[in-house]
């Protein structure tokens, strides 16, 4: 089997975002599709890692907003490269400052709104979004499978969706070399070009994703010292 037969399917990219109680988080997802037209249906895959699928399963309600080509790389990193476990992700100074990253002098109010199920969706960098309510849902291992029905569907912008690819080619920074002094004598480290994630060891499987950024071996550089 050719395990890059995978990099032929095609993504887009999602935030998905949910509320438990006070707590406000969202995550990058790559995985929501329209399934079913009659009744329509909407399904999403969740990493078990995220605390945003912890919230969904426990709230079965979320927002999916559909990421454009207008999306900075900085909102792919505030939602996608953090977790909701340490960090608040909605916590007002904390997306002031993105907001003045994507763009000079804008705020929080700038990043997202609340629907009307009380859940916040991304109004930064996003053409979409949908309020989906679950209705099952299939454990797949690492991931939860959760089919929805949407409450609420609303176009934000005319922008193009942002897929995988795009983000790839146009979004994600070009890598950065690295410097080798950085390494301690004698240790063989493989470092993320694109986050500076280090992977201490001889050989890195083919099919490693950093665990910071995730992306893939190829953005990583092999250093000896
Ligand atoms: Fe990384």
């Amino acid at each position: 089997m050719d395990t890059k037969t995978m990099y032929k399917l095609s993504y887009g990219l999602f935030v998905c975002t949910a509320v438990s109680g006070d707590k406000k988080n969202g995550c990058i997802i790559n995985t929501a599709i329209q399934v079913a037209s009659d009744p329509n249906r909407i399904s999403i895959a969740v990493n078990k890692a995220n605390l945003t699928h912890d919230m969904v399963k426990e709230t079965r309600k979320c927002n999916v907003s559909v990421l454009s080509t207008e999306a900075k790389f900085q909102l792919f990193k505030h939602f996608g490269f953090q977790t909701g476990k340490t960090v608040d992700k909605f916590a007002p100074d904390a997306l002031d400052a993105l907001a003045k990253e994507i763009s000079a002098g804008a705020s929080a109010s700038n990043i997202y709104e609340t629907a009307d199920n009380g859940i916040p969706y991304i109004t930064a960098g996003t053409n979409a979004y949908f309020s989906l309510k679950v209705e099952q849902e299939v454990d797949l291992g690492s991931h939860t499978l959760f089919i929805c029905e949407p409450t609420e569907m609303v176009v934000l912008s005319d922008s193009p969706s942002c897929t995988y690819a795009y983000y790839q080619d146009e979004i994600k920074p070009k890598p950065q070399p690295v410097d080798p002094s950085a390494v301690p004598k004698g240790e063989t480290v493989w470092k993320c070009r694109i986050c500076g994630y280090e992977y201490v060891g001889e050989e890195m499987p083919d099919d490693f994703i950093c665990p910071i950024c995730k992306h893939g071996k190829e953005d990583f550089e092999k250093i000896v010292r």
